[in-house]
């Protein structure tokens, strides 16, 4: 007799991005002539660049060629695959890190591994989130049954990490003893970002607690501000407690085309392991459970590490945060309150007079036409914020900034 997950039945997913479709769903029905604008989306919107069209273009074409035609990491894959692997160590070489490629395993985006990445560690380890974040590493967490059930705005038994005006929405480490931390940096939904201090106080509590950190990477390239350390490996005895996790879906545009890493250190040791035990582990996890990614997605990787191609990702970023100036900038003006956006495509709006996340969102769509996320979706401690994301195309951002100053009643 087969019989479900009941920690499925915990989850509360799929609830906020239901939500705000149902209510700009209603509004659209009820006001059919209305332009609704989004400023929600977390996802890219502009074309890839020259380069990178060329790299994926040559992986297609190579396909074409029986000499050429690859399959899984075969003879011919495998060189490719090396390739890869050392481009994506020159990348952290140009950071100081020294990575051995077989630190270095692709992934075809990160959230399969920020998800995957708790099979290999015991089943009654606490882990950790931030909160409000990234809501993946709550629900997986949910899943894998290292919670209990859902109650007023949490869930028990895992830790939550508070984040808040006070401490620049960057968190401490937890004051209990906990096993496995997620860390996004820069974070998705405040835009904040850490210092190398506040990430040193992280390496410390998991050294001393032979704790591990998920470190989530994705955003690192929106960091324009030199001081802040762009992978925890730049912080002293990180490899020794933590796991990088890394995606080309922000950095580059490859939200649709699928490309990542994850990079476990042969250091890393928990409780009772020995060096290159972690390592092994999802290395044995991987190949049981992953055959690649696209090797179409690869050949476009490659070309996106070439110097040419770091240089288009690098504008496409620039354009994105163009963007998030624009909107800081005019609700800063507006006389919001206004969080991030300077090293993270994410704005994090304080809601004027009080507002719940919910009433802000209601409002902003009634008078404005403009769709946020509440931030309360990603978190209890989020309540009482609205997420603008800067992705999108400028014009279509004007616009919308356009009618809030219009029709916005502050
Ligand atoms: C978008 C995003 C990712 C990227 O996920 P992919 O699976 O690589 O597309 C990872 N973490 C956070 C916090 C994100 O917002």
């Amino acid at each position: 007799m087969a019989t479900v997950n009941k920690n499925y039945n915990k989850l509360r997913s799929g609830y906020l991005f239901n939500e705000i479709d149902r209510r700009t769903r209603d509004f659209i029905k009820k006001n059919p002539r209305v332009e609704v604008m989004r400023l929600g989306v977390g996802d890219t919107t502009e074309p890839l660049s020259p380069t990178i069209i060329k790299g994926l273009t040559q992986g297609v074409k190579k396909l074409a060629n029986v000499k050429t035609y690859t399959g899984y990491q075969d003879a011919e894959g495998k060189e490719a695959n090396t390739k890869l692997l050392k481009a994506l160590g020159s990348f952290y070489k140009t950071r100081n890190i020294n990575l051995d490629i077989d630190e270095i395993f692709i992934n075809d985006g990160a959230k399969t591994d920020l998800a995957n990445i708790q099979s290999i560690f015991g089943s009654n380890n606490i882990v950790a989130v931030s909160d409000p974040v990234y809501p993946a590493y709550v629900d997986v967490t949910v899943i894998a049954g290292r919670t209990g059930d859902f109650f007023d705005g949490q869930y028990k038994g895992l830790v939550y990490m508070e984040c808040n005006e006070k401490n620049g929405f960057v968190p401490f480490p937890p004051k209990q003893k906990v096993d496995i931390i997620y860390l996004c940096n820069p974070n998705n939904p405040t835009g904040s970002v850490a210092t190398r201090k506040q990430l040193k106080a992280f390496v410390d509590y998991s050294i001393k607690n032979k704790a591990v950190i998920i470190y989530d990477a994705a955003y690192t390239e929106y960091i324009t501000d030199k001081s802040f350390p762009k992978s925890i490996y730049e912080i002293k005895g990180a490899k020794k407690c933590a796991i990088e996790i890394n995606s080309f879906s922000k950095s580059v545009g490859f939200t649709g085309v699928r490309f990542g890493w994850t990079v476990v250190p042969m250091d890393l040791i928990i409780e009772k392991t020995k060096k290159g035990e972690i390592h092994n582990l999802w290395s044995r996890r991987q190949g049981t459970m992953f055959n690649g990614a696209s090797n179409i997605a690869q050949a476009g990787a490659l070309a996106a590490l070439s110097k040419a191609g770091q240089r288009e990702s690098k504008k496409m970023v620039g354009y994105y945060m163009n963007n998030a100036r624009i909107i800081k900038k005019n609700l800063l003006k507006l006389g919001f309150k206004v969080f991030g956006g300077e090293n993270a495509p994410y704005i994090w709006v304080k809601n004027p007079k009080g507002l719940s996340s919910w009433e802000f969102f209601d409002k902003l769509l009634n008078e404005a036409h403009v769709v946020g996320t509440p931030g309360s979706g990603f978190g209890r401690s989020g309540e009482g914020y609205l997420r603008l994301t800067a992705f999108g195309h400028t014009q279509d951002i004007e616009k919308a900034i356009k009618s809030i100053q219009t029709n916005f009643k502050l």
